[in-house]
């Protein structure tokens, strides 16, 4: 029988998705089952700070992808909280919104990239972002995670803390999808399949 005492574990995935990928998802279902997260909440960014000066799809088209991907996991969803707010979206903005708006016992779980945790120091309010959920960065091909560790201890000291969570390596990212699609090759088996039907549909990346 479900504890009422327990706290709500929920896991909280940022990206730009652009588009979301197997990557993504497996990174979040191995999160999920790891950390025994309750549901794992996508988050497209708006207009993400990080990656000025190339092209996006739309937001809506990403957050388009991203639910169509979600679809089928009832642990999953898609949020357009960033989506929906006016300019820059900073992570910790995200997790003071969510924490107004759940109640205590939810418990908050950022999942990051070994490479997005890699720049933990450009984050806004890093030490406010840490305060406000558990930070899980999950491994990923090319980025070494305990360096991601070392320059956190270096910029913020010990007190703060980042759990690593082996995740089945998936040397997958939008960046090359996009090349992919723009080079006219096949990245079947890569997204799911509504996702590269939503892709060929609306013409992004040529
Ligand atoms: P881009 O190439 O456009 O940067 P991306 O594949 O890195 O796209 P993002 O939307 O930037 O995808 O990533 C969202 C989050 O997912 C980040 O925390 C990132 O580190 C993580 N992530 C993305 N792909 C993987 C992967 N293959 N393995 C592990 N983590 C991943
Ligand atoms: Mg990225």
């Amino acid at each position: 029988m479900a504890d009422p005492e327990r706290a709500y574990r929920l896991g909280i995935m940022g990206g730009t998705f652009d588009p979301i990928h197997i990557g993504h998802l497996a990174c979040a279902e191995q999160a999920r089952e790891a950390c025994r997260l309750d549901g794992v909440v996508f988050m497209p960014a708006g207009d993400p700070w990080m990656k000025h000066g190339r092209r996006l799809a739309s937001a809506e088209d990403r957050f388009a992808m991203v639910s169509l991907a979600v679809q089928d996991n009832p642990r999953f969803d898609a949020s357009r909280l960033e989506v929906d707010r006016a300019g820059e979206t900073y992570t910790v903005d995200t997790l003071r919104a969510l924490r107004r708006h759940y109640p205590a016992n939810v418990e908050l779980y950022f999942l990051s990239g070994a490479d997005a945790i890699l720049r933990i120091s450009e984050w806004h309010d890093a030490t406010e972002v840490a305060e406000l959920a558990h930070l899980i960065a999950v491994t990923r091909p090319g980025y070494r995670i305990d360096e991601a560790r070392e320059r956190y201890a270096r910029a913020f000291g010990a007190g703060l803390r980042v759990d690593q969570l082996e995740v089945t390596a998936l040397s997958v990212s939008s960046t090359d999808l996009r090349e992919k699609v723009r080079m006219g090759e096949s990245i079947r088996y890569l997204v799911p399949q509504v996702v590269a039907d939503y892709i060929e549909e609306h013409g992004l990346y040529r």
